[in-house]
């Protein structure tokens, strides 16, 4: 393992600059990764790739398989690991850091640099107990999730791809090793912020950091009156709109501690998520989460309060608790109007009216209240019938109290009158804001099982279909229907 040859292959010609090391080293530790024995692909993203500026197809060279197994270093490479803190479970955990990932450098792509990251190549300074191994399982879930978020429109981190290994790897049970290789503009989390504003001694490191995120990530705070107050605002507005995002697609994370949050507002770490099935505002998607933390309903407070945790941490540099607590303010209504923008779209309303957020809520409960599956209740609802007296039995029948649902559908249906709404105009848009493919537990379940077999066919057919999750893909349907029994047996944790 780490041969540290140089390799030759698509990734050869990259420079591999890393502005993060120009941080120095109180940031970081150099060090190559470990590799893995004997890799071989499991999955490759096309859509990726281009994002990199590569050739979409999965390349053939022994090469670029051992780069992104952690085997081999291109030329110019100088890979890292990051230290950061965190607030874990609402509770101060100290000192974390990448414990299994490791920075290889940034392409330099069309959409600008790019760091590339591969998780699970080994041991690190951060590891502490763990072994600096991701297992096959939970990197087909992180690189499913990853693009399917990005084909939803959802902000991420991308996944280039998965190599795997005969390595063995113990967590509940005896798997074996997998190394993801993650991208994205930038992996800096609040949890970097926090490491150097409790343990640093001097504000020096906290400073660098700052002006570092504000240069390469938000250069438009740099000329404001307070740059570090415009920079928290202007995370607060990213975050505020993931939020958004993620409750109005379903999607649960599982696991929002701070070093869980992007400073970028991206989707990151991905581990025991998961996306409603029955829409259940109580649902907790991480087995370990006993707590009921991570709570679905509970995201959008919890995203908030990492916020805050964020702010504590520029405290130091921002100087008074008001302007801190003014950067945050924003947060109370930018989240409220980014769901509601989102869930008109959902409904398919084109204009803002009064009654709107009750209209969405009164959804939503008769949902909840009759466990009805979310995803296929919006996308079916694009097939709204508006006129007077529709039965509009298709989304009707995934109620149990069809009384409630057609009070609800009469205020819909006079709802989309009032603004003049065509129906079939409206479908259209609907199914563009309603995604019809989703990566169900069961759905990723079955790829994994077929993965451990040495079958990654199922991995490859789930990424293609969830890379454009509006559209009908009829052939496909299946992928699209209700959760089999056994789906609710399935139990994620923090194991990966
Ligand atoms: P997570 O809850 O997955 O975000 O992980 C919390 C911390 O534990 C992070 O600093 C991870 O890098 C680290 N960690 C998780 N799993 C492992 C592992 N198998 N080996 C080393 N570090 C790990
Ligand atoms: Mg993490």
């Amino acid at each position: 393992m780490n041969a540290m040859v140089d390799a030759s292959g698509p990734l050869s010609g990259a420079r591999w600059p890393n502005r993060f090391r120009t941080l120095g080293t109180d940031f970081f530790t150099p060090l190559p990764p470990q590799g893995v024995p004997d890799p071989y692909w499991v999955a490759w993203s096309p859509e990726c790739a281009e994002l990199l500026g590569l050739a979409p197809q999965r390349p053939t060279d022994d090469a670029t398989l051992h780069m992104l197994s952690g085997n081999a270093l291109a030329d110019g490479m100088a890979p890292l690991a990051s230290v950061y803190s965190g607030h874990q479970f609402g509770v101060w955990a100290g000192q974390l850091g990448d414990g299994r990932a490791h920075w290889l450098g940034e392409m330099q792509t069309p959409s600008g640099p790019m760091e590339v990251q591969l998780k699970g190549a080994g041991l690190t300074p951060y590891s502490r107990m763990g072994d600096g191994r991701a297992v096959l399982r939970s990197s087909i879930r992180e690189f499913l999730c990853s693009e399917a978020m990005a084909a939803l429109g959802v902000p991420t981190t991308r996944a280039l791809s998965i190599t795997g290994s005969r390595l063995p790897v113990r967590r509940e049970e005896v798997e074996t090793a997998a190394v993801v290789t993650r991208v994205a503009p930038s992996f800096i989390r609040f949890g970097h912020f926090e490491h150097f504003a409790h343990t640093a001694e001097d504000r020096d490191a906290l400073r660098r950091l700052t002006d570092f995120v504000i240069d390469t990530a938000y250069p438009e705070c740099r000329d404001a009156a307070q740059p570090v107050v415009a920079l928290l605002e202007a995370v607060t507005r990213r975050t505020a709109e993931l939020m958004a995002d993620w409750q109005a697609v379903g999607f649960c994370h599982g696991v929002m501690n701070t070093d869980n949050m992007s400073i970028l507002g991206l989707t990151i770490d991905y581990g025991p998520f998961g996306f409603l099935d029955a829409f259940d505002p109580g649902h907790v998607c991480n087995h370990s989460d006993h707590q009921g933390r991570y709570a679905y309903a509970r995201q959008p407070n919890v995203g908030f309060w990492n916020l805050h945790a964020l702010a504590q941490a520029l405290m130091p540099l921002i100087g008074d608790r008001d302007s801190a607590l003014a950067a945050l303010e924003p947060y109370r209504s930018a989240f409220p109007t980014a769901f509601l923008e989102r869930m008109r779209a959902k409904l398919g309303l084109l204009e803002a009216r009064d009654g709107d957020t009750a209209l969405i809520e009164g959804l939503l409960e008769r949902m909840a209240r009759d466990a009805t599956d979310y995803t296929i209740a919006f996308r079916r609802l694009a097939r709204f019938d508006s006129g007077p007296g529709a039965a509009n039995t298709e989304v009707r029948d995934l109620f149990l109290d069809r009384e409630a649902f057609d009070a609800w559908a009469a205020g819909y249906a006079e709802r989309l009158r009032a603004e003049g709404s065509v129906d079939a105009e409206r479908a259209a848009r609907m199914n563009l804001a309603n995604p019809k493919f989703i990566l169900r537990n069961h759905l990723a379940e079955v790829a994994i099982r077929d993965a451990r077999g040495g079958d990654f066919s199922e991995v490859e057919r789930l990424r293609t279909i969830l890379a454009r999750p509006f559209d009908e893909q009829a052939e496909h349907a299946a992928y699209a229907d209700f959760p089999p029994a056994w789906a609710n047996q399935i139990e994620v944790s923090c194991s990966s």
